[in-house]
């Protein structure tokens, strides 16, 4: 049986078009005019001011928290479930990350949370250089009350949207609200080059800088000159071409994914015991993954359970994130809160939501998850 993946990625039409014409004008560099555009045209898909091309999302939070002014020994607040790349970005720069738990409406940072542990912070003149914003699962974080929590203390909020391209929050793309927010289009996410990422912010100084060290700080000279640590993570010109044929393509992926989670709602939303992940009321979410809740003792199985029913059939369904806070690398840090993210960890599933997943496909999975508590 050929293995259905959790979310492989699905080309366009045109991708293969602009590589050719990549591969044609020889521009096989980390630089061209496929970069160029790709930048244009994503800033103007998402609504931001400014977008800078580079070698992965991590990349981007990296040189996003660097601009932000985060060094050795500062602390930086982040969103406890999540994908460990929000946090080693943390780490890269030496600093002390506090991890902050989910609100259960949306599955991202609780603001309430969040608000409590700068009030805290601020009392001690400790206050954090940044708060790394998660957008998980293709659902926005509820950024307004947060953006204002961090406005009244003067902390850069930088947006991980890595895993929401595509998503509204109060009809605006999460990822712009922020000083930068960044994106992935790593092999898994909605669209792909294979890997890479996305900047985006409205301050050009600062695309700038990120563009000036991502490109190994190269000073205005006609020979190689350094006044600063830079680093090499420009986007290659043929990637950009990849994700130019892939941004045409978003809206359509986007219908896509949220049929697959009506699909999957419709066939168990009425198991006892399976409960799905709730859309925030102030926005949409592009369900990249369909994520579920399993009540073992309503369900008669435990998501470890279901999942192992459905690998014995090849088919890749993986627990929701361990959260940060419960990782080996991070048991000397602080967590605010903790408990959400745990029964989210413990409880959590999410299904296979490739784009190109044929509704056969999903019966078959349906059919699995309902036999695999007997
Ligand atoms: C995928 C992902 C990233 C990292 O993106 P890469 O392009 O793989 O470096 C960051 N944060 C989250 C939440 C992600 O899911």
């Amino acid at each position: 049986m050929k293995r259905i993946f959790l979310s492989p990625p699905h080309m366009g039409d045109s991708e293969l078009e602009f590589v050719k014409e990549a591969f044609a004008s020889n521009y096989i560099a980390p630089l061209g005019p496929h970069v160029d555009a790709f930048e244009q045209e994503f800033a103007r898909k998402v609504g931001a001011e400014y977008a800078v091309a580079l070698s992965s999302g991590t990349a981007a939070l990296h040189l996003a928290l660097r601009y932000a002014g985060v060094e050795q020994g500062d602390k930086v607040i982040c969103s406890t479930l999540t994908f460990i790349a929000s946090a080693n970005a943390i780490l890269y720069l030496n600093a002390e990350p506090i991890f902050v738990d989910s609100e259960p409406a949306s599955w991202n940072m609780d603001p309430e949370l969040l608000s409590a542990e700068l009030t805290r912070l601020a009392e001690r003149d400790d206050l954090p250089k940044a708060v790394v914003l998660v957008h998980l699962y293709g659902q926005s974080a509820d950024i307004s009350p947060i953006k204002e929590i961090c406005d009244r203390y003067g902390v850069a909020l930088v947006e991980d949207a890595a895993e929401a391209l595509g998503a509204e929050y109060q009809g605006k793309t999460p990822g712009t609200f922020g000083q930068a927010g960044i994106y992935s289009f790593n092999g898994n996410k909605i669209i792909t080059t294979s890997g890479g990422g996305m900047l985006v912010s409205a301050d050009g100084r600062l695309a700038d800088k990120v563009r000036f060290w991502a490109t190994q700080a190269r000073d205005a000279a006609p020979h190689y000159e350094h006044s600063e640590m830079g680093y090499n993570y420009r986007m290659s010109n043929i990637l950009a071409a990849i994700g130019r044929g892939q941004l045409r393509v978003l809206e359509d992926r986007v219908t896509r994914k949220r049929e697959i989670f009506e699909f999957y709602r419709n066939e168990l939303a009425a198991v006892p015991g399976i409960s799905f992940m709730p859309e925030a009321s102030y926005g949409r979410s592009t369900r990249w993954l369909t994520c579920i809740t399993i009540e073992p003792k309503l369900f008669g199985a435990t998501r470890e359970q279901v999942r192992l029913a459905l690998e014995e059939q090849n088919i890749e369904a993986r627990p929701v994130w361990k959260p940060m806070h419960m990782q080996p690398l991070f048991e000397r840090c602080r967590v605010v809160g903790g408990a959400v993210a745990e029964t989210l960890f413990n409880k959590g599933l999410c299904l296979p939501s490739g784009t190109s997943c044929t509704d056969e496909d999903l019966a078959r999975i349906v059919r699995i998850v309902k036999q695999s508590c007997s």
